[in-house]
């Protein structure tokens, strides 16, 4: 079922949120286990607000408009009572004493959260794998990654967990495990989610978005929580034109254009290519324009990210100091105290970003690397300006290649830093970008066969990009492509 039919159902009383949360739990007892897309299960809490809401529905209100719908959220939301760990072992025992804004949007919309998902350490990572709690597996394959760093969030849409689920994303955390997964994906324009109580890791390329199954429902996940919020100084006081009315408008007359520096190049497995070249014909036969468009600087997205976030982050992770928030080791003063505690506490990827960008920000190097990676941030922001001119949106692979195996990345930072190549760009922009399944592909390394020697085919995502608030258009053309996906 998918979140409109769950939501639906329940307002209407045909259903009730108790039978629904039980067949997702049903669903989380069977997988759970093997495939870790959770740090923490909310078990007691989601079976009395699905109680909750159907005394409601039995006293003739209505819950709203995710009446009953099981929701998971990323372990980087803040969720009063509810330990929240980012992955990691710094906030071992931290308990936030607020709920975040898009949590308490979700409760205010009838949501039902069933728990907390597993990510990469503060949302550093493309492969969940830098979590202090384990990895999570791909549930297509798991011997491979979900992607990430939202990739527990990822797997509980595709593994049936949850109705729908909502991750963070700075560099492309939720697309990028969307693609990986099978599931839509969705980094909304920035400041149009609320990020009060979404821990930082980089603030001026940080975004909450959902995870679905349909581009239907990832409409319907997004309305739920977008729109001003006071608590956020970065929030848009914008109105956003409704994606659930204008999604079955078509394409007819739309111009599309597919982006050359992101998708026939090296580096961009052939059979991905293939299926972005098939997402583009698809639109071009229900009558969208379709053209090639060179946005230059976008080939430099990854640089400038790498100085960018790590910067931010450097900064931002300076208020783990073992007095405000969770792990504390001792020593003999206050700064050997805070040196034993993050030593202790942060992980090996966040300790590199915490470096890097530290050096990035030096005296002395500052202008060099710093300031050089926001030259070229406002380079791609007038490419993509100039791209805009001419379409209404762009088409790019979401990832490089097909779900990759443990540990085959993990040795590489650069490697592993490519899975991003395609979805950094627009977190640089501050604008929007969905992911939408479109087929499979069988993978090229690592273990290519089943157990039951069948070759194995892992899912595949294409990317529409549209400008900031261009969120309508987007899932306009997400819907045409997923109307048409093989
Ligand atoms: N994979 C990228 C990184 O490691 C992006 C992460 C994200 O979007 N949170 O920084």
């Amino acid at each position: 079922m998918t979140a409109r039919e769950i939501a639906a159902a329940v307002r209407t009383g045909a259903r009730s949120a108790r039978s629904v949360l039980e067949e997702h739990f049903a669903r989380i007892d069977v997988r759970e286990a093997e495939l870790h897309a959770f740090n923490y299960l909310m078990r007691e809490q989601a079976f009395g607000a699905a109680d909750a809401i159907d005394s409601a529905v039995a006293r003739g209100e209505d819950p709203g408009c995710l009446a009953g719908v099981p929701v998971a959220v990323k372990d980087n939301f803040c969720t009063r009572g509810v330990p929240t760990t980012c992955s990691s072992k710094i906030l071992e025992g931290w308990t936030p004493p607020y709920d975040s804004t898009a949590v308490a949007r979700l409760h205010a919309a009838g949501a039902v959260l069933v728990g907390k998902t597993n990510l990469d350490e503060f949302a550093m990572g493309s492969s969940t794998e830098n979590s202090a709690f384990g990895p999570t597996r791909n549930p297509h394959d798991p011997s491979r990654v979900p992607g990430g760093s939202s990739g527990g969030s990822a797997v509980a849409v595709a593994a049936g967990f949850s109705a729908i689920a909502y991750g963070s994303d700075t560099g492309g955390s939720i697309r990028q495990p969307a693609a990986l997964c099978g599931v839509v994906g969705v980094k909304p324009t920035y400041g149009s989610v609320s990020r009060y109580g979404l821990v930082a890791f980089a603030s001026s390329l940080d975004q909450i978005g959902p995870f679905a199954v349909d581009v239907g429902d990832a409409a319907l996940a997004l309305e739920a929580v977008w729109g001003y919020d006071p608590m956020d100084s970065t929030s848009l006081d914008a109105t956003m034109d409704s994606l659930s009315d204008s999604l079955d408008r078509g394409v007819a007359g739309l111009r599309v254009g597919i982006v050359r520096e992101l998708t026939e190049v090296d580096g961009i497995a052939p059979e991905v290519q293939a299926r972005v070249a098939a997402a583009a014909e698809a639109l071009s036969a229900a009558g969208a324009k379709v053209d090639y468009v060179s946005v230059p600087s976008v080939s430099y997205g990854l640089s400038a990210y790498y100085l960018i976030a790590p910067a931010e982050a450097s900064s931002n992770l300076a208020r783990y100091d073992g007095v405000r928030y969770g792990r504390r080791d001792a020593g003999a003063d206050v700064a050997t105290m805070n040196s034993a505690t993050r030593d202790a506490g942060f992980g090996a990827e966040v300790k590199r970003r915490i470096m890097l960008g530290t050096y990035a920000l030096s005296a002395g190097y500052y202008d060099s690397y710093y300031g050089k990676a926001q030259k070229v941030r406002t380079l791609i922001i007038q490419d993509f300006a100039r791209a805009y001119e001419q379409f209404d949106v762009l088409l790019t692979p979401t990832a490089p290649t097909v779900a990759f195996e443990f540990g085959s990345k993990t040795a590489d930072p650069l490697a592993m830093y490519l899975s991003d190549v395609c979805t950094i760009p627009t977190n640089l922009a501050g604008h929007c970008a969905i992911s939408v399944p479109y087929g499979t592909a069988e993978p090229t390394s690592g273990a290519t066969l089943t157990s039951d020697g069948n070759p194995k085919q892992l899912p595949i995502g294409v990317q529409v990009l549209a400008p900031a608030l261009g969120e309508a258009t987007m899932f306009r053309v997400a819907k045409a492509i997923e109307a048409s996906a093989p």
